[in-house]
């Protein structure tokens, strides 16, 4: 069964956290005019067959060709609950996620959708589309930066289209900036094949590797996590990492990770950090940063003295470590592809603002 096979894909990606963290990415298979894609709130990992919902492919299609409000907000509210309508599982709490739209575009059977960080070292790098280009080869699509929802489907749409037109073929590796890949193939067979081309030349692009191993918790790290718990109220952990001192050994050392990535890293480990010369400065640098930017951070990075994360307990501080974990990942490849490149300024905004949003709606 295509459904069982899907299954056991995603489960094999999603147990490799060199591609997939947590609830990251997602699968789909389609059986005729049906496309079956992983539920929000589910993991690739543990996935089984109820964790993904059936959806009615022709009305997904239809949404392509739509007229949608102008202004950023009714676009998308319109745009998410037309994807909404397109389910047709009996079980309506199910819900897909936005990117369905763009597992339908494939033609192809199967698709895999992940943000692995060395991937993204890549797609978050100085003149990204032209290595991706020389390395990959033409049968590599890439999309630039833009807004998710309506926006990224409809660009994808149109550059999968002038790829058709182009070549007489159907493109089955997209890139997307600041984001991740998207690989799709009639069998699994086919989509691992793809899938380790592109990882294996990757690899042997890659001369600087990031060094996530333990370093020497400090007894400096001791008490400015101390400190900065006992100042703020917060949970506060020490990321106890290599890469995380070399980040903070100096001022500005930091400055791939001033600024996000992917959208996943400002989910959970927020836009920015807070950066700090002393520790015991915390409580008031603290208040300047709420004050400036009407966000309290999750990311501390304290001069020479390390890494930190922050949040209402320890569930929160583990997921941001897992994502600041991956943004040094991210920011090490880079320098291999020509240097970091963070998000807009104006896609960052669109995307705190579309969390606060559905944040509100989960309330
Ligand atoms: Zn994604």
């Amino acid at each position: 069964m295509d459904l069982k096979e899907l299954v056991q894909m995603s489960n094999r990606y999603g147990a490799n956290p060199e591609y997939v963290l947590a609830g990251g990415g997602n699968t789909s298979v389609k059986e005729g005019e049906t496309l079956y894609v992983k539920c929000s709130g589910t993991q690739l990992g543990n996935i089984t067959e109820q964790g993904f919902v059936a959806m009615d492919r022709k009305m997904l299609g239809s949404l392509m060709e739509k007229e949608y409000p102008s202004g950023d907000q009714a676009r998308e509210a319109a745009f998410l609950a037309d994807v909404m309508e397109a389910r047709t599982d009996a079980d309506k709490t199910k819900r897909p996620s936005v990117e369905a739209l763009l597992h339908n575009l494939f033609p192809q059977k199967y698709v895999l959708h992940i943000h692995p960080a060395m991937i993204n070292g890549l797609t978050c790098s100085v003149g990204g589309q032209e290595k991706a280009a020389a390395l990959l080869g033409e049968e590599v699509l890439w999309i630039p930066i833009c807004r998710p929802g309506y926006t990224l489907g409809k660009l994808c749409w149109d550059a999968m289209k002038a790829y058709r037109e182009k070549t007489g073929k159907e493109i089955q590796v997209v890139l997307l900036q600041n984001h991740g890949i998207f690989v799709a193939g009639d069998t699994v067979e086919e989509i691992d094949c793809l899938f380790a081309g592109v990882w294996n030349t990757l690899e042997k692009a890659v001369e600087r590797r990031p060094d996530l191993s333990p370093c020497e918790e400090t007894a400096k790290a001791v008490e400015t996590a101390r400190l900065l718990a006992e100042k703020t109220g917060k949970t506060v952990g020490f990321v106890d990492a290599r890469e995380g001192m070399r980040f903070t050994e100096a001022w500005g050392a930091w400055a791939p990770l001033e600024k996000p990535f992917t959208p996943d890293h400002i989910v959970y480990c927020g836009p920015f950090p807070l950066v700090l010369k002393r520790s015991e400065d915390v409580k008031e640098e603290l208040e300047a940063f709420t004050g400036r930017t009407g966000l309290v951070p999750k990311v501390v990075l304290v001069e020479g003295t390390g890494a930190f994360v922050m949040g209402e307990n320890k569930g929160d501080c583990g997921k941001a470590e897992m994502l600041l974990r991956d943004a040094m990942k991210v920011a090490v490849y880079a320098e291999n592809f020509g240097g970091p490149l963070s998000m807009t300024e104006d896609l960052t905004e669109f995307i705190i603002h579309w969390e606060a949003e559905s944040y509100r709606k989960k309330q």
